[in-house]
Order: structure tokens, then C-alpha cells, then sequence
């Protein structure tokens, strides 16, 4: 299989304005991407992103839960070769508090059905492409349930079964599917977690090394990499350690 190149591609991120989406979106800039579509749901919020270089990155508006702006974007948008499924939110939040069914709702609405028909909406653009891949960001968490944060992890749970199903549709097609699984990431979302965090250039680059190896599955940090061994020596040891941290 001949190796992905981000060179003169045309990529897509979600909640790119800050975070590990504006990690993805420097490095598909340094990569020499074509035309990288930076997608926000407050794209003023993108300014200083874009002024970097603004006949390569191009602001939309995006809220993932927002039909209209999905279907907005997927009118938009002629050509397409990499979809970075990237926005996400969490709550600290665990499955037995008050408001634990609200969260849960909310939660997936952004981390699971928010990608799956963002993805659906620009999947005829992904066809077209000689060469395309599409990006989803799970979680160590959607491996094995991290309890402070279950109803989150159930939602990256989700977008890792996801990806191993478009993966399958879409192989007969060529298109890559890959799934991003990050430990405790230096961002807003973790502020406050008392972690060890890596940086989200990390994640980013990793990702990309791994798209042009043609691997998979992501484990693009220390803690990731360590919790992913832990799991396949034995799933319920994982499951011990992260119910320890609760
Ligand atoms: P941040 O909180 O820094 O960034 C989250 C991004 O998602 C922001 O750009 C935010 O936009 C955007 N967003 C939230 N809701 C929506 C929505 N409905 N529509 C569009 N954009 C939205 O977190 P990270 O950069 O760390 O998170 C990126 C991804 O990585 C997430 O999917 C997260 O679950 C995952 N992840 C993060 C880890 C970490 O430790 N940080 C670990 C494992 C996975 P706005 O500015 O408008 O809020």
C-alpha cells in the first residue's frame, strides 16, 4: 500500500480552535496540506489560527450537534481527503450522580452522534479522493470505563466501535480509518486532573506518523501506551487500575 501524505491534501478538524484540534490542524500547516477547513462553533475564536496562513486555513462554523451547520459545511465543501473527528466535551460527571442521564445524553450527542453524522454528511467528498482517511479521537477511557468519568467514557466506548465498523465498511472503498486513543492530554479539558499530561503536538504528530504506516489504532502517549499493555495482558486488570483512581 503506498504511504498517506498530508502533502496537497484537503482536511477537515473539529474543534480546532484550541486544544488537540489546533494541534492538528498546525501540524497538517507544517505537513503542507492544501486547504485545511479549521471548523469552530465560535469561528472568531479561530482568527489568530487562521492568520497564519489564510489562503491554506479556511474558518467555518461548526457545532457538531447542529444539522444545519453539518449540512452547511457538507454544501460547502467540493473536495475532501482527511475528516478529523476531534471535538469533544466531558463533565465530571459519574453514572449514579443526580445527574447522570442528562450528562450521558449530552455527552454522546457531542462525542458520538455529532461524528457519526458529520462523517455520514461529507462522505461522498471522502469517496472522490484518491486517498483519504478519516480521524476519530476516542479516549484510553474508551477502552476500559474510567469511573470518575463514566458516562464520558461510555461515549468514547462508542466512538471506538464506531471506528472499527467504518473501518470495515469503508476498507473495500480505501479509505483509512483511524482511531486516536490519548492518556491525560495538556488541554482545558484536563485542567485541574493531577496527571502526568502530554503535550497535544504529540498527539498530532503521532497520528500522522501512524496514518502514513498505514497502522490503525493510536496510543500516542506514555499513559495510553502503558494502560493499552495493561489491558491486553488481561482487560480486567485495566478495569482495576482505573476503578483504584475513582
Ligand atoms: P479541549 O476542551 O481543549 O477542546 C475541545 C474542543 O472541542 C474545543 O475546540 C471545543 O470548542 C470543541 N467542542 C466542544 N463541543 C463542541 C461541539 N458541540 N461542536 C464543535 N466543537 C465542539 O479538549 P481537548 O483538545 O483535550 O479534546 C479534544 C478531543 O480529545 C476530545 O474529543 C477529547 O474527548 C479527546 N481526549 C482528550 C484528552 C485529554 O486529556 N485532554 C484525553 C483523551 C481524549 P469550544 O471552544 O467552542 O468549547
Amino acid at each position: 500500500m503506498e504511504h498517506f501524505t498530508i502533502q496537497d491534501k484537503v482536511a477537515l478538524v473539529t474543534g480546532s480552535n484550541r486544544g488537540i484540534g489546533e494541534a492538528y490542524v498546525q501540524e497538517l500547516l507544517a505537513a503542507g496540506a492544501k486547504k485545511i477547513y479549521a471548523t469552530a462553533r465560535d469561528p472568531d475564536s479561530l482568527n489568530a489560527l487562521v492568520e497564519q496562513n489564510p489562503a491554506v486555513i479556511e474558518p467555518l462554523l461548526l457545532d457538531v450537534t447542529n444539522a444545519k451547520h453539518i449540512k452547511s459545511v457538507a454544501d460547502k465543501i467540493d473536495s475532501l481527503d482527511i475528516l478529523i473527528n476531534n471535538a469533544g466535551i466531558v463533565n465530571a460527571c459519574t453514572f449514579t450522580a443526580d445527574n447522570a442521564l442528562e450528562i450521558a445524553r449530552l455527552e454522546m450527542e457531542t462525542n458520538y452522534f455529532g461524528p457519526l453524522q458529520l462523517t455520514r454528511a461529507l462522505l461522498p467528498q471522502l469517496r472522490k479522493s484518491k486517498q483519504a482517511a478519516v480521524v476519530n479521537i476516542s479516549s484510553i477511557a474508551g477502552i476500559s470505563n474510567f469511573p470518575v468519568i463514566g458516562p464520558y467514557s461510555a461515549t468514547k466506548a462508542a466512538m471506538h466501535s464506531y471506528t472499527q465498523g467504518l473501518r470495515a465498511e469503508l476498507a473495500q472503498v480505501g479509505i483509512q480509518v483511524v482511531g486516536v486513543y490519548p492518556g491525560p492530554i495538556d488541554t482545558r479539558m484536563a485542567d485541574g486532573w493531577e496527571i502526568e499530561k502530554a503535550q497535544p503536538e504529540q498527539v498530532a504528530q503521532k497520528t500522522f506518523a501512524a496514518l502514513s504506516e498505514g497502522e490503525n489504532d493510536v496510543f500516542p502517549d506514555d499513559f495510553s501506551k502503558q494502560m493499552y499493555a495493561t489491558f491486553l495482558g488481561h482487560p480486567q486488570e485495566l478495569e482495576k487500575v482505573f476503578s483504584e483512581m475513582l
